[in-house]
């Protein structure tokens, strides 16, 4: 696997001769990172990764200092999963002086996440098609974990007429439930445990039954959101972590 640090390195090493799939993440690398890779190897002549902690869709007062960065132990786990280049450019180089042009996916990017924290998918929604552009891959792959992400990179996607083909690996979760998150590194003990009400809450796939399960916890949200497919979604705090978590909903209940 080689690493590569510039957009002009990016460019360049990724070949044309056959499919690239590109796989964009923050580091932290856990089983749902390396599914994502998996899928890419699977699918793909090319892999490339993109390892950055974009500080675009950090709102001020959330976690960009703290975030989990281990470089080495992210670049080891890469290549076991088939990575064949990792794209870990630097914020100056992505963001220059003078940067101002960004991407609102304006009514999705708004509701559930976007209302608790502003700002995030116009980062993620511009950074994605910043590597998307830097890469051009045939497919881009993405987590169901963060239902909200795939929906807003999707419709970026149809309304820039951009030609990737996105594609959505199921949530990993660990055996009690808890969706892989670098975030849970954060996690006490304890907390981890008060945590488990989220995946349980929303197993029950109906919303007023989750919120009567997460009293305990502070919620941000738990809402049917009218993805494709549709999921009940939500958001807690633990302590100082805030956690993320959706179930799809069967059809015949949509
Ligand atoms: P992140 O590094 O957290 O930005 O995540 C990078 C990609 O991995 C995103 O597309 C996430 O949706 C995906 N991802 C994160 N956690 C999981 C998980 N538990 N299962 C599946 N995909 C995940």
């Amino acid at each position: 696997m080689k690493i590569v640090r510039t957009i002009a390195d990016a460019s360049s090493l990724v070949t044309r001769d056959g499919t690239v799939g590109l796989v964009p993440t923050m580091g932290g690398f856990h089983e749902g990172h390396l599914a994502l890779f998996r899928a890419a190897r699977a699918e793909n002549d090319v892999v490339v990764a993109s390892l950055f902690v974009n500080p675009a869709q950090f709102g001020a007062n959330e976690d960009l200092a703290a975030y989990p960065r281990d470089e080495k132990r992210d670049a080891e786990l890469a290549e076991a999963a088939g990575v064949d280049i990792l794209f870990a450019p630097s914020a100056e180089e992505l963001y220059p002086p003078g940067f101002q042009t960004w991407v609102e996916v304006e009514q999705l990017g708004r509701t559930l996440e976007g209302e608790f924290r502003p700002g995030h998918f116009r980062g993620v929604a511009t950074i994605c098609l910043k590597l998307l552009n830097v890469v051009r891959p045939d497919r881009a792959y993405f987590g169901q974990k963060d239902a909200q992400q795939v929906a807003v990179v999707k419709r970026m996607v149809r309304d820039l007429d951009l030609t990737v083909e996105i594609r959505v690996v199921p949530t990993i979760r660990d055996g009690d439930g808890l969706a892989l998150s670098s975030r849970n590194a954060y996690l006490s003990p304890a907390e981890r445990e008060r945590a488990l009400a989220l995946p349980r809450a929303l197993a029950t796939k109906d919303a007023a039954q989750a919120r009567a399960r997460l009293n305990d916890l502070d919620v941000d949200y738990v809402e049917v959101a009218d993805f494709e497919p549709r999921v009940l979604a939500a958001a807690v705090r633990v302590g100082k972590t805030r956690l993320i978590d959706n179930v799809i909903l069967d059809k015949e209940r949509a």
